[in-house]
């Protein structure tokens, strides 16, 4: 179990965010926020795929008055991010935001920020205080060198704090992103050593799904083990669902979240393998993906090796040439032709 760094509790619409909840998975909508029907259909699609939290941005005055559209028509809490505009806060504020995400790099005159957290209070809305590297970069207009970035990426954070402080808001979540995986770590550490507000973790324009996923469990999951975050965004170019399902993969691989389909562990083949392990394995992994039920699935290449590998599997498919053991908690259970192994397989899930 990953003991979590204690940290203040931040209600965003519905839903707590700190170390007294669970952490929350987020994405951000990917088509124009003014299509309405289309960001709704993401939403579910997202909150289905297990979405917790949902941003959406807001550039300009129609985005905030679609904003107020979208609230009216789903349940998960959302959140408005907002770059350079105190008035698009505070409209997606008063159109129904659980939270405003704001990026300390470009809303910086102090009338402007005090006006938008007086909006957040009188609405009840949690605040993200969002630094990213780069708008660091802008903000010093002239290169920063890499060993610096971190100081000055929370000396933003820390004077942006004390803004919503003097006001007396504390429903305040801290992010710091970069697409660096270490220098994400690293800065994350500092935020938890220094603050004790919840931490939305996650790395900027991380890449394609292939290349986000990587970075992303690297940085994610050295920071998560540590009892560090308490709500991620896998941020990939494409179909926020995938974003989720990277996140979700995370937290399960960490015991933060639990597993609610079958795991499936295919064994690496080598030259014992007598058959195609890949293409059985994909046969098994589209089965699975109909059985809502956790187990450990395993697809190992052989029948000399594969039972003591797969040990530790509630069900262990064991191919040799044109059949395959069947294996039920460790104990033989079957040896099928090739054509039987999928459904024979599905008939022992619903043993497990
Ligand atoms: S299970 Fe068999 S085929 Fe697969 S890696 Fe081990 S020894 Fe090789």
């Amino acid at each position: 179990m990953i003991a979590r760094r204690p940290t203040s509790s931040v209600s965003v619409g519905s839903v707590q965010l700190g170390s007294s909840g669970p952490v929350v998975i987020q994405s951000m909508t990917k088509v124009p926020t003014t299509d309405v029907a289309r960001c709704v259909r993401q939403i579910q699609r997202l909150v289905r795929a297990g979405c917790g939290l949902v941003r959406i941005a807001v550039p300009r005055r129609a985005d905030t008055i679609a904003f107020g559209q979208i609230v009216q028509k789903v349940r998960v809490p959302l959140i408005a991010d907002v770059h350079f505009s105190a008035d698009r806060a505070v409209e997606a504020i008063e159109a129904g935001a659980a939270k405003v995400r704001l990026n300390p790099g470009n809303i910086k005159k102090q009338q402007d920020i005090f006006r938008i957290i007086d909006a957040a209070k009188m609405h009840r809305v949690a605040a993200r205080i969002g630094v990213n590297e780069a708008s660091i970069r802008d903000l010093k207009k002239a290169p920063v060198p890499p060993e610096k970035r971190t100081a000055l990426m929370l000396e933003e954070m820390r004077s942006y704090i004390r803004l919503f402080e003097a006001r007396g808001f504390d429903q305040i979540v801290l992010s710091a992103k970069s697409s660096d995986a270490l220098r994400t770590i690293e800065v994350n550490r500092a935020i938890a050593e220094t603050f004790g507000y919840p931490i939305h973790l996650g790395l900027t324009h991380a890449g394609l799904p292939a290349d986000a996923s990587i970075p992303s469990a690297v940085a994610l999951g050295t920071l998560l083990a540590e009892g560090v975050g308490d709500t991620v965004r896998v941020s990939a170019a494409g179909d926020p669902v995938v974003e989720t399902e990277i996140a979700r993969a995370i937290l399960i691989c960490l015991g933060l979240l639990e597993r609610t389909q079958p795991e499936l562990i295919v064994c690496p083949t080598c030259g014992r393998t007598e058959i195609d392990v890949v293409k059985l394995a994909k046969r098994v992994e589209s089965a699975l993906r109909k059985v809502a039920k956790p187990c450990r699935v395993a697809v190992m290449g052989c029948i000399v090796n594969g039972p003591g590998e797969a040990a530790d599997a509630d069900i262990a498919v064991c191919a040799a040439r044109e059949k395959a053991a069947l294996y039920l908690h460790g104990r033989k259970i079957a040896v099928v032709p090739e054509a039987e192994i999928i459904p024979r397989l599905l008939g022992a899930i619903a043993q497990v």
